[in-house]
């Protein structure tokens, strides 16, 4: 019998472990798999994805929600696992849709958790807890991990370095550094921003409704719309940790966001707004916005192009009802940087991609090596995409790994 050893017990290991143990159980090939998992428990993070509701999936899984390289992330997509709302049947856990992101019927993240564990240690999979791996060294054509364990066959499932308090420490890249890989440059994503300004004080606590644009040396990257929200120290919301990936915290001073504050109005709709409402009576200029916009925000706004906010609505000029209307249109905050790994949901970057068969997610470096999940180059907005792209790469990894051992036997 061989031995599979899985290093992390979160979404792409447990799925590697479920889809080898199917595998082995319909093609007759005798395995045992281990899992090992550094922290007490198993899952940990999945039980806070998706404010504890877990976006396990999304209707629109396509390739433009994806960063990293294209074509292993095509490749994961495109692949024969990439079906993850009937993965989850195939474990009696159902689905439902909101605005084509992918929740457990339950609305609760410990469903997806428990569906895991249930369905792994049903086909017999072991699982070794508070047993972090430090070291993998080759032996006999297989694997040594700790000095003590051997197994013939190995996946690297530890995540990648962002929220280390759910395991995922950056471990797993010295892992695969020890195996002979190439690592990319790796960066926190899906994260807030931190800007520059006192004004974020006074505006801390605020949401409001938004496109924001990513600007690089006055080039526009990226943008995304929705909630955005104000905090003491800058920008958060899921447009914010849409575009965070983009950022490069060693030329953080090169980037910028411009948010859109009134995206239903164009400038002229907007500046024509304003010559009517600043002339209906109402007592002071922050009040006319605050028919707009959040009161605090409004102040802001009307300081920002030289107005009180108490000034008497009728006396602004026509300059300044303009200056008004397109700094809500172009409202700039300059950037410090990202909040870093503590903070952000996922990393982009990850192992080299010519290092890897993107058909096997084999190594080319180590042959019986199969990586999978955050480990690998590829990351994706919020909505889901993170979850599939983790249970997708994790079960052709623990196909292939299966595949593997029944082809190595066949040729000997
Ligand atoms: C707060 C939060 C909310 C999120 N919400 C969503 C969401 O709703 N939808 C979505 O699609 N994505 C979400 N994500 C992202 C998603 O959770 C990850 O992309 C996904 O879990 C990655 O799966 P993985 O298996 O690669 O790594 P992980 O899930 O991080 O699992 C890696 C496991 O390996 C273990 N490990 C690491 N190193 C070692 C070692 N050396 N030895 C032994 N064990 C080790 C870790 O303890 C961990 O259990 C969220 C992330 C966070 C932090």
């Amino acid at each position: 019998m061989k031995n599979i050893a899985i290093i992390g017990a979160g979404a792409s290991g447990i799925s590697a472990a479920i889809e080898a143990l199917r595998t082995a159980r319909e093609t007759g090939i005798p395995v045992q798999v281990t899992v090992y998992e550094k922290l007490p428990r198993i899952c940990k993070k999945i039980l806070v994805t998706g404010n504890g509701r877990c976006n396990l999936s999304n209707r629109n899984i396509a390739l433009q929600h994806y960063r990293g390289n294209k074509a292993l992330v095509s490749s994961v997509l495109e692949n024969r696992f990439s079906d993850s709302v009937g993965f989850f049947s195939s474990m009696s856990l159902l689905t439902k849709e909101e605005s084509g992101r992918i929740y457990p019927k339950s609305g609760n993240a410990s469903s997806v958790a428990d569906a895991l564990r249930y369905t792994c240690l049903s086909l017999g999979c072991k699982i070794a807890v508070n047993t972090p791996v430090t070291e993998i060294k080759r032996q006999n054509g297989g694997f040594l991990l700790n000095s003590t364990e051997f197994s013939d066959v190995l996946i690297l499932a530890c995540g990648g370095a962002a929220s280390p308090v759910f395991g995922s420490d950056g471990s797993g890249y010295e892992l695969l550094k020890m195996l002979g890989h190439k690592v990319t440059k790796i960066r926190p994503a899906l994260n807030s921003v931190k800007c520059k300004g006192s004004f974020l004080k006074s505006l801390k606590g605020i949401r409001t409704d938004a496109s924001a644009v990513l600007l690089l040396e006055e080039k526009a990257i990226f943008e995304d719309a929705g909630e955005i929200q104000f905090t003491h120290y800058g920008l958060s919301g899921i447009p914010i940790f849409n575009l965070s990936g983009l950022i490069d915290n060693e030329y953080a001073e090169r980037y910028k966001i411009t948010l859109d504050l009134c995206r239903e109005m164009t400038p002229v709709q907007l500046n024509d707004f304003f010559v009517k409402a600043f002339k209906i009576g109402k007592p002071c200029a922050a009040d006319v916005l605050s028919g707009l916009l959040p009161k605090r925000l409004g102040e802001v706004v009307l300081k920002r192009c030289g107005i009180s906010p108490a000034e008497k609505p009728e006396e602004l000029t026509v300059k300044e009802c303009a200056a008004v209307a397109y700094t809500l249109k172009n409202f700039e905050s300059l950037v410090i940087g990202t909040k870093g790994f503590s903070d952000a949901q996922v990393t982009s970057g990850g192992v080299a991609s010519e290092e890897i068969d993107l058909v096997t997610l084999s190594s080319r470096i180590a042959d019986g090596l199969y990586i999978c999940g955050e480990l690998l180059d590829a990351d994706g907005i919020c909505g889901g995409y993170n979850l599939h792209f983790a249970w997708t790469s994790g079960r052709t990894a623990g196909y292939n790994a299966v595949a593997g051992i029944m082809n190595n036997d066949k040729s000997k």
